[in-house]
This record gives C-alpha cells, structure tokens and sequence, in this order.
C-alpha cells in the first residue's frame, strides 16, 4: 500500500463508497491514472474491457488474474503486464501489497462475483464488479458490508447507465417532454445456439440463464426509464430446449410501478431482441438498439431522432468510475444499485415458481 492510501485509511480519510455523499478526498492525484487489475480473461475481459483500457484517460490495465496458466504470456505481450501484476485465484489476495493495482475488476461466471469481491475489498483494492451483481441479495449485502469495511468503492458494470442516448432517457422521467409515462416495454436477448451444452451461462450452477445474462437490462431500463422502484412482479419461464438449457431459457417478467404504470419485459436465449418503448399521456419515446454495445438510437413519436453517441461504452463507464474513485465521490452504479435489481430477480424467479403475483416490499 502506498503511503497515501496508508495515511488515507488510518486517518479514517479514505470514505467508504457506499454512502451517499463523498467528501472530496484531500490529497486525491487527479492526474495519476489508476491501475486496474481484471479478474477472469473470457469473452468480456478479452474481447471488450482490455481493448477499452486502452482509451481510457483516468485508468489503465495493470494487472491480470487468471486460472489459465497459457493465457499469461497472450496477454503480457499484448499488453506490456510485468510479471509481479500476474496472479492466479489462489494468491490473488497478495494484491494488497501491489502498489501498482488500485481497482479490481470481477469479470467471472455470476456465482463468483461474490467471492472475488471479497476478496479485493479484503486486499484493500477498490472494487468494479460485472453485471449481474450476484445470484441472490443475501451475496449482494455481504458484498457491499465488506467493500463498506474495507473503505473502498463499490461499483457494478451496468455500462448502459453510462451511455450518453441512454442518459438522455433517463433525463426524460424528470422532464417529462410527454406527459407522464403510462407503459413500458424492454425486451433484451440473442439467440444462444447453446453449443455442446457445457458453457455455465447454461446452468443455474454459476448462475447462468437468460434472466441473469440479459433480463437484468430491461429489469434495469424500466427501473431508470422510470425512475421509480415497482411495487409487484408476475412472471413467468418458458423452455424450448431443456436438453440444453438447464437454466431460464426465456423469462416474461411484468412489473407494476407507482401511479399504475405497466412494465412489460421479456428476456431470452431464443431470440434476437433489444428494444425499450416508452408509452406516455401525449407521445412516445424508444431505444433500438437500448443496450447493445454500440449505436444506441433514440426515436420520438414526433420525429425527433437521437444519434448513437460514437464513443466506446466500457471506456466512458471505466473512466466514469475511476473519476468517482480519483475524486473522492459516489459512483454512478453502486453496490445497492445491483442488489436492487437482484431482489427484484429473486422476485421473478419466486412469483415463476409459484405462479402467482408476487408483492415487492
Ligand atoms: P466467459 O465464460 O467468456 O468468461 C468467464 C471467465 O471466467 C473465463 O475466463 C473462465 O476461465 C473464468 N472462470 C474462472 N472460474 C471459472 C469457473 N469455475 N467456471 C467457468 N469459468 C470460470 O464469460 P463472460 O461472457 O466474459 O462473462 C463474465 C462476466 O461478465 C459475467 O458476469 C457476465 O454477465 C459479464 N458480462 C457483462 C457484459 C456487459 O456488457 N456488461 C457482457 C458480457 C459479459
């Protein structure tokens, strides 16, 4: 640990990410890039958040954690990683004397964030964790107590809430350009071919299934298209091919919100989707693409076209939160963000089981 974050954290400087309102932090080094250490080299880390890191302005990649000993060298030349940056998931721990890795970035199968989490929070790292949060609220709340004991950020990878089209939207609960909004629909998925059935996004094992992978996007649209929390679920899971997919394959999930406001939502394996509408008193709003990784567009029920903002959705996300972290402030999608819609998962998959309504308190 540096000498800085030592003074930080006996001094009690060093604020806990989880509460609301951030003291600037008194010796904060704006100009210093943090170093950030990715946690699991798959499709996302490889194919997204590694090229992203390089064309971010406040972080950089440092390090890597890996259990794929073949992936080391790939990734070294590629990205200039010195030896002492590597780790595997057995010393990962010792991460808490690298001076040279200030985030941990958790890019694991769902049922590991957890762990992993903990386990940076531990290291005293600050802690960027991919989305879902975790596979139940229980996993969420240990998560945020132990980054809040270790005084370090907390933040989930919900890249959407990031992303200029999709912030023009969520302004548009405040402005209300068409009244008030009366429905909605969201729908997100891909057809997953499923392969030869071993990959965990298929199994309720590591928490795969369509719900987690994909229906946490509209879970999460109308929650920020409304700005309000829903007050009940009706949900419900249809599988087409239970010799491959041992989770949810497609999953209906309505959600009732204050003032009688509808969600309509729906996420799948089975089909290509990614559309958010928006229903209000005197017109209409939608994204379509909502939550691809690039050329999010706008549409109005009077013309009005939102251009796809033409920036790189990881790199504006991961330079969001390493300016909350550099400047001392409340990232945009804390810990609770992701619990909230974890406890509205655990809902759907409750009032699917039962076949019935399901109240959310
Ligand atoms: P992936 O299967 O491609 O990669 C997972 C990595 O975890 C692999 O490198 C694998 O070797 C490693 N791993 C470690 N322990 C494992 C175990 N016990 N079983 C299986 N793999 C293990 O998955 P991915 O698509 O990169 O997803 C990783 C995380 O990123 C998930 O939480 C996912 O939801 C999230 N994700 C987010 C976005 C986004 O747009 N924000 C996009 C894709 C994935």
């Amino acid at each position: 640990m540096d000498n800085r974050r030592a003074f930080l954290k006996k001094s009690g400087l060093l604020i806990a990410a989880s509460t609301v309102s951030f003291p600037q932090l008194l010796f904060a080094r704006p100009e210093k890039k943090l170093g950030v250490a990715l946690v699991g080299l798959g499709y996302y880390s490889r194919d997204l958040l590694a090229p992203a890191l390089q064309l971010t302005e406040h972080c950089e990649l440092r390090g890597i954690v890996t259990g794929t000993p073949d992936k080391i060298p790939v990734w070294q030349a590629k990205y200039g990683i010195v030896d002492k940056n590597v780790y595997n998931y057995e010393n990962m721990h010792e991460i808490a004397e690298n001076d040279d890795i200030d985030v941990v970035y958790i890019v694991l199968p769902n049922a590991l964030h957890k762990k992993y989490t903990i386990i940076a929070a531990n290291a005293g790292k600050h802690v960027w964790c991919e989305k879902p949060m975790a596979p139940t609220v229980k996993d969420c709340e240990e998560m945020i107590a132990a980054c809040k004991k270790n005084k370090v950020q907390l933040t989930i990878g919900y890249r959407m809430q990031h992303e200029p089209v999709t912030q023009k939207i969520i302004s548009m609960a405040g402005t209300k350009p068409y009244g008030m909004i009366q429905k909605l629909k969201a729908e997100a998925g891909f057809y997953n071919s499923g392969g030869d059935g071993t990959h965990w996004k298929l199994h309720k094992e590591l928490a795969g299934g369509a719900m987690f992978d994909m229906g946490v996007y509209p879970l999460n649209a109308v929650r920020y298209t409304t700005q309000m929390e829903p007050l009940s679920v009706s949900a419900r899971i249809e599988n087409s091919r239970p010799e491959l997919f041992k989770a949810d394959e497609t999953t209906f999930f309505d959600l009732e919100f204050p003032g009688g406001i509808l969600a309509n939502c729906k996420t799948s394996f089975a089909e290509n989707m990614n559309h958010l509408k928006v229903d209000c008193q005197s017109g209409w709003y939608e994204l379509k693409p909502f939550q691809s990784y690039s050329g999010v567009a706008g549409k109005t029920s009077d013309g009005q076209i939102v251009s796809p903002f033409r920036g790189n959705q990881q790199a504006r996300q991961m330079d969001d939160d390493a300016l909350a972290i550099k400047q001392g402030k409340a990232p945009l999608v804390p810990g609770e963000e992701g619990l909230k819609d974890i406890r509205i998962v655990e809902a759907i998959f409750e009032s699917s089981n039962k076949g019935s309504k399901r109240i959310l308190l």
